[in-house]
């Protein structure tokens, strides 16, 4: 069993109504996040979860608006871990320069975990963590980026994070369950480093994926574009990310 709930779903822009991006998945053994912007924290709050409960943190790339929370994430897990408050470590995986952006945030941080999280910098095989497995790609970005592919008992999420149109994205969701393709850009609007409404549509019927789930688009008003215009060249289960929004697979 595994879910998946969408922590945020907007962009770098501060708004009252959209979190920044991240999701957040739960099997039996373990909990992951998929990237934690601006908003995921109060957001994993809500649905009753602490840091401590978490094992996972899989980073796209370290723009602020899919890592903002991280800060204040590890300032607590490192202050519970150093109080015996939780013994759960870390394992954190991220594309290259993870392990010196972690050692900046660690400093920043100013306390002593007191022990080294499992870093896993642009790890080129599946990663096995409880009952998850972790496959990674380098995506399109103006920094260096992963997109993500996680599976668990048959079922698979994949996660674009950050990117323009890339071969990489058909590899990772192949038959997906579930995609969460980051749609950044208008119908009109083209950018080697975003994906617009028919290049999420494309891909995701190219792989073959059973649910699209757009995100990272923000303001509600884009809602009815992007499943008219993605529609047009996917004809699967197409939904529009929505905070705390969850699936069952
Ligand atoms: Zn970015
Ligand atoms: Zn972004």
């Amino acid at each position: 069993m595994m879910k998946c709930t969408i922590l945020g779903c907007g962009r770098y822009q501060i708004t009252s109504n959209y979190n920044s991006t991240g999701n957040l998945i739960t099997t039996h053994q373990i909990k992951l996040v998929l990237d934690f912007g601006r908003g995921n924290l109060h957001a994993l709050t809500q649905l009753g979860y602490t840091v401590n409960d978490i094992d996972v943190i899989c980073i796209s790339h370290t723009h602020p608006d899919h890592v903002a929370d991280l800060l204040a994430f590890f300032q607590a897990h490192f202050i519970d871990y150093k109080r015996g408050l939780t013994t759960r470590q870390l394992h954190i995986i991220g594309p290259s320069g993870i392990r010196r952006w972690f050692s900046t945030i660690a400093s920043l941080v100013q306390e002593d975990l007191g022990y080294q999280p499992v870093l896993y910098e642009a790890p080129t095989r599946p990663i096995i963590i409880g009952d998850v497995s972790i496959t990674t790609a380098s995506v399109q970005h103006n920094v260096p980026a992963l997109g993500y592919r996680i599976s668990c008992d048959q079922k698979t999420v994949m996660y674009s994070g950050d990117t323009g149109y890339t071969d990489q994205l058909f590899k990772l969701a192949h038959n997906a369950d579930v995609a969460i393709l980051e749609c950044s850009n208008a119908p009109d609007q083209t950018s080697e480093f975003h994906l617009n409404p028919q290049a999420c549509g494309e891909i995701a019927s190219s792989a073959n994926v059973r649910q699209l789930v757009l995100t990272h688009y923000g303001g509600t008003e884009r809602i009815p574009e992007l499943q008219r215009e993605t529609g047009k060249y996917f004809s699967g289960i197409l939904t529009v990310a929505e905070e705390l929004l969850s699936f069952n697979l």
